[in-house]
């Protein structure tokens, strides 16, 4: 990755795309699970990136950038999901401070930002939340990283991790959030959570890729 955040504005646009052409799609989920203000409350926040995207991109260097953004998200994204994704990276930041982001100070980084967020939540995976899509992310670019895999194999194996996690929520009985108040009938429908992170993780992979 570059040493500055250049690549942030095709990055944010690229997962605005996506919740945009999900976004029926997943506040159906949430409206099933939740409130159905899932996708709104992520517009929201994607609204306010998009306003910044040339000072991110500006910003002196990886771990400011992702301070910025975690300022962003808490003041606007609103719901559970705001303060999850607002600590997500606010720990990244302070994984990537003072370090070149290479895969594997990136690995770690995020594989910390994850356990904070996990923390944050008190959840655990299993229990029907963007957890279940963003731990096995994290286990898979730590793996990753260990094997020194070429970019474009650990972009797909990113890509797998996602989605194999977001799928495992479907049959998930939620424990956390709205969605428990659902109960056994939680069972048979996807976390809108789980699905959103793992629409933005494939859409950043693919523009990675790119
Ligand atoms: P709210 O539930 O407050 O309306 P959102 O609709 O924006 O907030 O986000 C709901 C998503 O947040 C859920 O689908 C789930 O993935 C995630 N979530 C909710 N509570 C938790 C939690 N305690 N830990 C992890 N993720 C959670
Ligand atoms: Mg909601």
């Amino acid at each position: 990755m570059q040493s500055t955040p250049s690549i942030l504005p095709d990055l944010i646009d690229a997962v605005a795309a996506t919740i945009e052409s999900h976004a029926e799609e997943v506040t159906q989920l949430d409206q099933t699970l939740g409130d159905g203000d899932h996708v709104t409350n992520l517009q929201r926040g994607l609204k306010k990136l998009m306003e910044q995207k040339e000072a991110l991109a500006a910003a002196e260097d990886w771990s400011a950038a992702m301070q910025k953004i975690a300022m962003s998200v808490m003041s606007t994204v609103g719901g559970a999901s705001g303060s999850l994704y607002g600590t997500l990276f606010m720990a990244l930041s302070k994984g990537l401070k003072g370090k070149p982001v290479d895969l594997p100070t990136f690995a770690r980084a995020f594989a910390e930002a994850v356990d904070a967020v996990k923390k944050r939540g008190r959840t655990e995976v299993g229990e029907k939340t963007m957890v279940d899509t963003l731990a096995p992310v994290a286990d898979a670019l730590l793996t990753a990283a260990d094997a020194s895999l070429p970019l474009a194999q650990v972009l797909h194996q990113v890509r797998q991790a996602a989605e194999k996690g977001m799928e495992s929520t479907r049959d998930m009985l939620a424990t956390k959030g709205r969605a428990s108040y659902m109960g056994e009938r939680s069972r048979g429908i996807i976390d809108a959570g789980a699905r959103t992170s793992q629409l933005m993780i494939c859409a950043i992979a693919d523009r990675l890729g790119a």
